[in-house]
């Protein structure tokens, strides 16, 4: 079939494998392009790991580390007349390029939130890795099934105690507008905190410890972000806040319990970028557009992939993680730099549907979201017939 974007909102339904691929190939490149990660992590698991940070963590762990990796996502697989999801087309091109190096890699395509994936995760580290060394954990999800009493809990992107108005972006349109969001209600936090909190990253890692496939001297990450003073009603200081700053009292119940294996657990609070899951959130478009304006105009503009190449050769693996007060380590520091964000703040104030492609990337925007499903890549022919079905080696 031929294979176009299908954009519906903030979601493309639909991806193209052989741009999938290409995506996938030039982050490998980047890593690759910046030579051996010293002293790297050698067998990393990855949950979340076929799209957004959680794929830029794992081929920065195999191409940079020559690490041995375990991925665990939710996607679906391609069919005859329909496309897979843009993750399943990156795991696919992943394991080909792992194995076409020599590198071990599996993937589980499953929900992560479940005993079952998590016992089956196990069983396979038990018999493939014996050990791991190094688990990233990269879920976004809008809903979490709890494993003990199979409540759903929905999450919520809203503001606590008032409604928050101010500038919006339509990325389909371009259109620079208003939107007021309701606070939250009723038990939108906890509901919020149940899904995109910490609970489920401790559930793994205790399961993990318990299971002792925890190698001495391991290191768990999960990410955070904190943005500026802007997005703080609708991030920092909103429902999914709550979330993160659960995920900090996990970080911390997690460094307790890693002791005796020498462990250690970290949140790494990572900059805003284009993703599946930041485009569903209001507000953060618009900045994000202001934001690569001048960190491209300033030549520190990164994506996935740079940052979590960051993140492993300077902080956690190079002995020197630079924690900030509260122990996170930040990758955010380029975005939050002074200068950047003093420009980024007065654009903001002048920012319209007319000045839009003046003050902020737009196109660059665009052409970011476009990329996570395969579109716009250099060298794919996208008139041609492209088969569907893929498959992801590990998966057989
Ligand atoms: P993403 O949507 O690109 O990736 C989410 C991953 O989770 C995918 O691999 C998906 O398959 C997997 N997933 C979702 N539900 C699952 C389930 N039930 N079982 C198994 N796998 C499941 O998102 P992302 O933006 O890369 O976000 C990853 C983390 O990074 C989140 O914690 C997010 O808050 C954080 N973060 C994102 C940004 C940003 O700007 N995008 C900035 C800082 C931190």
């Amino acid at each position: 079939m031929i294979v176009a974007p299908k954009i519906r909102g903030f979601i493309c339904t639909t991806a193209h494998p052989e741009g999938c691929a290409k995506h996938v190939a030039e982050q490998i490149a980047v890593v690759k392009s910046r030579g051996l990660i010293p002293n790297g992590p050698k067998k990393v698991l990855v949950i979340g790991s076929s799209t957004g940070y959680g794929l830029s963590s794992r081929i920065a762990a195999a191409f940079g580390a020559g690490a041995s990796t375990m991925g665990v996502f939710f996607e679906r697989a391609g069919e005859e007349d329909r496309t897979a999801t843009a993750g399943w087309y990156n795991t696919a091109a992943f394991e080909k390029a792992a194995q076409a190096e020599g590198l071990y890699a599996r993937s589980f395509n499953g929900d992560a939130f479940s005993d079952a994936v998590k016992a089956e995760v196990i069983e396979a580290i038990k018999a493939d890795l014996g050990q791991v060394d190094c688990v990233i954990y990269s879920l976004a999800s809008p809903r979490r099934t709890d494993p003990k009493t199979g409540e759903v809990y929905k999450s919520v992107l809203k503001p606590i105690g008032e409604t928050y108005t101010n500038k919006n972006l339509n990325t389909t349109t371009g259109v620079v507008n208003e939107v007021s969001i309701e606070p939250a209600q009723g038990d939108d936090i906890p509901q919020t905190v149940a899904v995109m909190g910490g609970e489920d990253w401790e559930m793994w890692m205790d399961a993990l410890q318990a299971a002792n496939v925890l190698a001495p001297g391991v290191q768990t990450v999960s990410y955070s972000y904190i943005g500026p003073e802007v997005t703080w009603p609708i991030y920092k200081n909103g429902t999914i806040g709550k979330a993160k700053e659960d995920l900090e009292r996990v970080q911390r119940a997690l460094d307790a319990k890693l002791a005796p294996l020498n462990g250690k657990a970290w949140v790494s609070v990572n900059k805003a970028l284009v993703t599946q899951a930041s485009s569903a959130i209001p507000v953060v478009p618009l900045y994000i557009s202001l934001l690569y304006k001048v960190m491209k105009a300033q030549g520190t503009h990164e994506d996935t992939i740079e940052q979590m190449d960051r993140l492993f050769r300077d902080r956690l693996y190079n002995g020197n993680p630079q924690p900030d007060e509260a122990g996170r380590i930040r990758v955010d520091d380029w975005e939050m730099e002074a200068g950047v964000q003093s420009l980024v703040g007065q654009r903001w104030t002048e920012v319209n549907t007319d000045n839009l492609s003046e003050y902020g990337d737009f196109a660059g925007y665009q052409a970011s979201f476009l990329r996570l499903f395969g579109f716009g890549l250099e060298g794919v022919d996208y008139a041609a017939d492209t088969n569907p079905v893929v498959a992801i080696p590990s998966l057989g």
